[in-house]
């Protein structure tokens, strides 16, 4: 294929997703109207963009920011910090935080995001919670649902302090879990044993859908500010939404207990912490759109997509199979050719930390790592899958693809 031909493809492509881009538009819109009012009734004023230095006590902005994301998930309390390095790390300090020695985890959807096997302790580490004694089990997915008859069993037979629910897909080929399995399975769990607590990673999956999950029950919600909700503009940090008692517990183990939530300087990133919650709306809009054309062009192309460009979705993900290493290498290669930043790199397979296979990832990204920014990566893995999300604006994603597929045709 030619250039113009490729750009004939894409636009053929795009011309069909006119109803489901005008219900993406409608979800931003919705979003929007939240965003504006919880800044509004949180009084967001200028002196919020005020930096803290040295302790952080007394941070405007940093109070407000909280309420603010507060009022966005409905959620009894919220804790947003720089401190938290991304989504990672705030998912292994929520785990330290609510987990002691004797303490029973338990996941529900299959093996976690790679970066939590050393966290958890699924693979060796000395600081892991299984080095401080915290027991750890798994159970599968069975069909892209909830196992819901061996979630009930296993309630009825063993006291569970934390369970995890991953919902978007990680490096894996299963679903991503959309938020009417999430109510599904919390009233199974909470009609069993209503102690339990229940925590959300919900990377990837804020704003998509119209309910989050404090909504349906659950207790605590992580996620990453280099995705959604950073609306490209936050340049590090994450959240956690929840209960009162149980965010208190995440702050003390983010700084120091007794000091807690009362301290942690922001260092000037409240304003874009809030100007990129301002964008999110229309940023994951954007995202979307993007994997959406994605999966439509892929498909034509005779590659294995999913989700498919009509199905409902859960987060931002879009996965397109190669089966060839040399096919998603060279995919991968040519979003990073469709970049702003860095376009003329060549991203190779390396390892990285925290991964268990060999990673390529296109990141022509502004800020270092984004995902909700245009970028492509996958595990040099069978059956070799680029996972494709992000894009800042619609019209930049688009650009994004068209540049990838011209680089596969002559490369
Ligand atoms: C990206 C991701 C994480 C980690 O977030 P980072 O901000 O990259 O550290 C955790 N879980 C899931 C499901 C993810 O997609």
């Amino acid at each position: 294929m030619n250039s113009r031909e490729i750009i004939e493809l894409v636009e053929s492509a795009e011309s069909e997703l006119k109803e489901i881009f005008s219900s993406i538009d409608k979800t931003a819109y919705f979003y929007s109207e939240k965003v504006l009012n919880a800044m509004q009734h949180n009084n967001l004023s200028e002196g919020c963009f005020n930096e803290t230095t040295g302790y952080g006590y007394n941070d405007l902005g940093r109070d407000t920011i909280e309420n603010i994301y507060k009022e966005v998930f409905s959620s009894e309390d919220a804790i947003v910090r720089n401190q938290f390095v991304s989504g990672s790390h705030a998912l292994s300090v929520t785990l330290f935080a609510l987990l002691r020695p004797g303490d029973l985890l338990l996941s529900i959807s299959g093996l976690p995001y790679d970066t939590l096997h050393e966290v958890i302790g699924i693979k060796d580490n000395n600081s892991s919670l299984a080095s401080f004694g915290v027991r750890y089990d798994q159970i599968d997915l069975v069909d892209d649902d909830f196992d819901y008859e061996k979630i009930e069993s296993y309630l009825k037979n063993n006291k569970v302090k934390v369970i995890e629910i991953q919902r978007s897909k990680g490096y894996s080929t299963r679903k991503s879990i959309t938020i009417d399995k999430i109510d599904r399975v919390i009233k199974l769990i909470k009609s069993i044993d209503k102690d339990v607590i229940i925590m959300i990673d919900n990377c990837y999956c804020e704003m998509v859908e119209r309910i989050n999950p404090i909504e349906v029950g659950a207790d605590v919600v992580v996620g990453s500010l280099i995705k959604n909700l950073g609306g490209g503009l936050a340049p590090n940090g994450a959240y956690v939404v929840g209960s009162k008692n149980l965010i208190e517990l995440v702050g003390e183990r983010l700084t120091l207990p007794g000091e807690g939530r009362e301290v942690g300087p922001t260092l000037g990133v409240n304003k874009q912490i809030l100007q990129g919650l301002f964008f999110a709306p229309s940023v994951v809009a954007s995202s979307l759109k993007t994997s959406i054309l994605a999966s439509r062009v892929m498909e034509k192309l005779n590659y294995k997509v999913s989700p498919k460009y009509d199905e409902s979705r859960a987060d931002i993900v879009q996965n397109i199979e190669f089966n060839d290493p040399d096919l998603l290498i060279k995919f991968v290669q040519g979003i990073q050719s469709g970049s702003p930043v860095d376009s003329n790199a060549i991203p190779i397979a390396w390892d990285m930390p925290g991964y268990s296979d060999q990673v390529i990832m296109a990141a022509g990204s502004f800020t270092q790592g984004s995902s909700i920014e245009l970028s492509c990566d996958g595990p040099i893995r069978a059956p070799y899958i680029a996972y494709l999300q992000g894009g800042l604006t619609y019209d930049y994603g688009k650009l994004g693809l068209i540049k990838a597929i011209e680089y596969m045709e002559k490369n």
